[in-house]
């Protein structure tokens, strides 16, 4: 009987940085290039290296500057470091506060040993389409601070996402922050997903940020998607449909069918079809929009079941 070769389950060889500030990770990163990647919880660069999918000759690990994990409140914003753990932002007062919709998300990234380990800016950075975190930030029109020693960039969310697992990060440059406007009182947030266990990644998913004006009517209303195309997408028929009128149960409907008639064109794969995933995006934007409206914003099965 022949053998098939079996995958590698070790990394290639690499080197090993262990900078304890950022200016000392800016200066290494620049100084290796495209040769080096930075290590942040690990979760995703850790297993592609194992298989060999990734091959990076240098790693620059991010987890001993502890200047890179916080999560501040500041005037109009919430800034949180790009180290920061998952866990850290799904207990975090500050954040279920001033980022509800954050909290809402987390419960839905994998298990809780991998939310121990990974990070927001490696999430954010690795830009898997079917991840939570980058339709998150979508959603709150959050802004990202990028750093090398070139100089500091800032770029929207919307514009950070470029194509499968793809960003403007290029070699050298760190996301060293995300900064979330904070909202008003009238915003309300939901987020929900469908996967076919709790923690697997989602066959579709939805974020909705929706702020009412004190008569009903809609002021604002984002919704961004995920796993339903190469990257995370904001819905604009949701907004071009809702804002400005009072969004009634009809008017959610509409605003569903359209979005998911008109701003997405889902992929199939081995787990579901690209009509399945449409149908499932329809459900889930009329499911988030009316439970944000409805000031909702915890799926009812995350109440008592799940793994927190
Ligand atoms: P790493 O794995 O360390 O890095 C990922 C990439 O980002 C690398 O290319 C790295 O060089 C780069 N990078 C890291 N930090 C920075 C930075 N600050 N600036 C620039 N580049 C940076 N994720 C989900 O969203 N939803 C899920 O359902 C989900 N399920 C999972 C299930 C399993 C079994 C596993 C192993 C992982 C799962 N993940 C899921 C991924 C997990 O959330 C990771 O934590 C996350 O994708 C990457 O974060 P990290 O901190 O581990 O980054």
């Amino acid at each position: 009987m022949g053998s098939s070769p079996q995958p590698p389950v070790k990394p290639a060889p690499f080197e090993y940085h262990s900078p304890r500030t950022l200016d000392e990770a800016l200066t290494l990163l620049a100084e290796f290039g495209s040769d080096a990647k930075p290590l942040a919880g690990g979760q995703s660069l850790i297993p592609a290296m194992n298989f060999r999918l990734a091959t990076p000759a240098i790693l620059v690990d991010l987890n001993s500057i502890a200047a890179l994990a916080f999560v501040t409140p500041d005037a109009g914003v919430l800034r949180l470091g790009g180290m920061t753990r998952h866990r850290t932002l799904e207990r975090d007062r500050n954040v279920a506060r001033f980022a509800p919709l954050v909290s809402a998300a987390l419960p839905f990234v994998a298990h809780p040993a991998i939310r121990t380990r990974g990070t927001i800016g490696g999430s954010l950075a690795h830009a898997d389409p079917a991840a939570e975190l980058p339709a998150v930030m979508l959603a709150l029109n959050a802004t990202f601070t990028l750093q090398s020693r070139a100089g500091t960039r800032h770029v929207r969310a919307t514009d950070f996402f470029t194509g499968l697992f793809m960003t403007t990060v290029e070699p050298g440059v760190l996301l060293t922050e995300i900064v979330i406007p904070q909202r008003g009182a009238r915003s309300r947030f939901a987020f929900d997903e469908i996967s076919r266990r709790h923690g697997d990644y989602a066959l579709a998913g939805a974020a909705a940020a929706v702020t009412l004006d004190a008569d009903g009517t809609c002021a604002e209303a984002r919704v961004a998607l995920l796993s339903v195309g190469d990257r995370p997408i904001l819905s604009e028929q949701v907004s071009r449909r809702l804002v400005g009128r009072v969004p009634s149960p009809e008017a959610v409907r509409d605003a569903a069918d359209d979005a998911a008639d008109r701003d997405i064109d889902p992929p199939g794969d081995i787990h579901a079809s690209s009509r399945y995933r449409r149908q499932l995006a329809r459900v889930l934007i009329r499911r988030v929009l009316q439970r944000a409206i409805d000031n909702d914003a915890v799926p009812r099965e995350s109440r008592t079941g799940g793994d927190a």
